[in-house]
Parts: structure tokens; C-alpha cells; sequence
């Protein structure tokens, strides 16, 4: 999944898929972009674009987790940085095959995705029968979220 609320974020995202491609990973599907107001940021935070990328990866998802974050920090996003402060380039790994791990490092699925529209909706344009580790589709979560009150 691939996000981002800054100027230039669109242009990064799509470097980041090149990247990506170039260091292994083969990209199948990617959907359109989505736009979304800002949650749990300070006010004034930019709304954000998010993508879904779709695609085979041959190694192991803590090496997928590595490069993406290479990725991010050579778009000049800082290593260090607070999870609510805008971004010009996110990259989060939502599924891997039917994989779950916990780790200090890597949770998987990702645990906020069934939660999150701006996650889901994309997911949903490419690949809406691809299914979490319960057997749930990305459609049915979508629905599923649609259909509750927001909190
Ligand atoms: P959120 O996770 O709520 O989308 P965020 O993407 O802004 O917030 P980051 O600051 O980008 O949060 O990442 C914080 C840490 O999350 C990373 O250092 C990474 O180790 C960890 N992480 C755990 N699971 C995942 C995952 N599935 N994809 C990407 N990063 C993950
Ligand atoms: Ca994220
Ligand atoms: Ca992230």
C-alpha cells in the first residue's frame, strides 16, 4: 500500500513503484489513486493519496519491509518520524500470502487495514476476493466496514 499527504507524494509513489520493480519485486495490479481527509492528525494536516499494489515477491516479508523502507527514506521521508506527522511517502504492507506475523518489527495482516476505507477501497478495486488469514475477502471487509458507524 502506498500513501502519502505531501506536495510531490503522487510523483513519489509512482518513483516508489519503479523501485520496487527494480529491486525484485513484480508488480501485478495497481489501482487508482484515493483521496482521503486527514484522521487522528493535527488539524491542517493535507488529505492523503493512497494506492494498492498488487505483485509477487520471491524473499521472505521482513526483506520486502526493509526495502520498502528504503524506499521511503530515499524519497526524503526522515527515519525518524511520528506515525500521525504528514509524509510524502508511506509504504505498508497489508498481506502476504495468507501469513500472519507478530513481530516488534512487522505485524501482518497489517492491524489497522480492516479498519481503514483508504486501505481497503483500493484493495478492493484490484483485488476484492483476495482473502485475510480467516478466509474473509477484502470485499466482504469493505462491506462489512461500510456498513458500521464510523467511531
Ligand atoms: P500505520 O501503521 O498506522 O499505518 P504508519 O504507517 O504511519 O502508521 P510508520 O511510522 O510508517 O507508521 O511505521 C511504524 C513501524 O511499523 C515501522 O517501523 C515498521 O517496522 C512497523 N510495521 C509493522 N507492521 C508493518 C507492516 N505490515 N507494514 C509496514 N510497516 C509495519
Ligand atoms: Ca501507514
Ligand atoms: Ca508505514
Amino acid at each position: 500500500m502506498l500513501g502519502g499527504n505531501l506536495p510531490g507524494s503522487e510523483n513519489a509513489m509512482a518513483a516508489a513503484i519503479t523501485e520496487l520493480e527494480k529491486n525484485g519485486f513484480s508488480v501485478g495490479k495497481i489501482s487508482s489513486i484515493f483521496h482521503s481527509a486527514a484522521v487522528d492528525c493535527v488539524p491542517g494536516t493535507p488529505d492523503f493519496i493512497d494506492q494498492a499494489v498488487i505483485g509477487c515477491w520471491n524473499g521472505t516479508p521482513e526483506e520486502l519491509l526493509s526495502l520498502c523502507q528504503k524506499i521511503e527514506i530515499s524519497s526524503g521521508r526522515p527515519a525518524i518520524h511520528s506515525s500521525r506527522e504528514s509524509r510524502i511517502l508511506d509504504l505498508d504492507i497489508i498481506l502476504f500470502d495468507q501469513m500472519e506475523i507478530n513481530t516488534p518489527r512487522l505485524t501482518i495482516p497489517h492491524p489497522r487495514a480492516r479498519i481503514r476505507e483508504f486501505v481497503l477501497a483500493p484493495l478492493a478495486e484490484i483485488a476484492p476476493e483476495w482473502t485475510f488469514p480467516d478466509g474473509s475477502t477484502i470485499s466482504s471487509a469493505l462491506a462489512a466496514l461500510q456498513g458500521t458507524q464510523l467511531p
